[in-house]
């Protein structure tokens, strides 16, 4: 097996990358083996979207995802020697160098080599700004989704709502819990038995009208999700309820859909084997997508001010 076959990655992806206040090619953006991140997971990140707008290319929510970068670091007590305005800077010279019209940023911030491959040794900080092309991220018009026999990683082990890359083992395999019953993802529950997340996204569901998603407490706090409560607040004038719930509301509920920055709006039709609505997204997880697409390309009216087209 050929080590780093770097001919696996698409020529669209092979775009400079932001390395520590600079655009480097992407072939020179590696960490070594020994490095810390490597080793132990310890980064914090963000995963944005860029979309192709009037106004050219545009990046969703880019100081939401800052600003949460920056909680996350503290969070995590990872300092960069870049500034989180530099960060930001990188992100839309990542998204210009690019030459793509829309996809997906990662910046990360990371423990890189250090002197001792040791985890108290965290001598180096590197932050990395890699671009990915992403279209749809699930081609499904339904996901079938179960209750996860695997609990969300608990509050009181991990500060749960910074964005850690080492969580991503609970993620991952809940990921491949969903796949051994042969379904689309699986819900986390906390250890009090109460809904948190999907595998990376969060979890909405509508009843008699009323949309409620889980409360902030044991989930990342969502930009998407957050997104999602102010739309449908003030756009499609829907109720919107922050609760505590456990499974048995999604199996009863009229609708579920998932919402993330990748996932964008997701729609669930079947819950622990019970066909949610008529099997197919129900009008307000329609509404809600309609709304959502309008809001990431800039065409909502009120709400143009959450994109930054990289070109102005
Ligand atoms: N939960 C987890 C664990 C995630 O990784 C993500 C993706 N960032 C989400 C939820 C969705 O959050 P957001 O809307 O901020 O992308």
């Amino acid at each position: 097996m050929t080590f780093q076959d770097y001919s696996i990655v698409p020529d669209e992806a092979r775009r400079p990358v932001w390395v520590n206040g600079a655009l480097v090619p992407w072939e020179e953006a590696t960490f070594h083996v020994a490095s810390h991140v490597i080793n132990y997971g310890f980064a914090v990140f963000e995963g944005l979207r860029f979309y192709d707008t009037e106004r050219g290319p545009a990046i969703f929510r880019l100081d939401d995802h800052i600003a949460r970068l920056n909680r996350s670091a503290e969070l995590f007590q990872i300092k960069p020697h870049v500034s989180f305005d530099q960060i930001r800077d990188g992100c839309i010279e990542v998204v210009k160098n690019s030459r793509a019209k829309s996809g997906v940023l990662r910046p990360q911030i990371q423990f890189g080599l250090s002197s001792r491959m040791s985890f108290p040794a965290t001598d180096t900080v590197d932050v990395t700004i890699p671009f990915w092309p992403l279209g749809a991220y699930r081609e499904k018009t339904g996901l079938r989704v179960v209750t996860s026999e695997l609990r969300k990683l608990p509050i009181a082990a991990v500060p749960i709502e910074a964005k850690v890359a080492g969580y991503y083992v609970n993620s991952y395999l809940n990921r491949r819990f969903a796949e051994s019953k042969q379904v689309d993802d699986a819900v986390m529950l906390d250890e009090h038995g109460h809904v948190t997340e999907a595998s990376v996204t969060h979890v909405f569901a509508a009843k008699d009208g009323v949309l409620f998603t889980p409360a902030a407490g044991n989930i990342l706090l969502g930009i998407t999700r957050a997104t999602v409560m102010q739309l449908a607040a003030e756009v499609a004038e829907l109720q919107v309820e922050e609760r505590s719930f456990g499974p048995e509301a999604l199996r009863d509920a009229d609708e579920i859909f998932f919402t993330g920055t990748s996932a964008e709006i997701e729609p669930v039709t079947e819950y622990d084997g019970i066909t949610i609505g008529e099997g197919a997204p129900g009008p307000v997880t329609q509404r809600i997508s309609e709304i959502y697409s309008k809001a990431v390309l800039g065409q909502l009216p009120g709400y143009e001010s959450w994109l930054t087209p990289v070109n102005a």
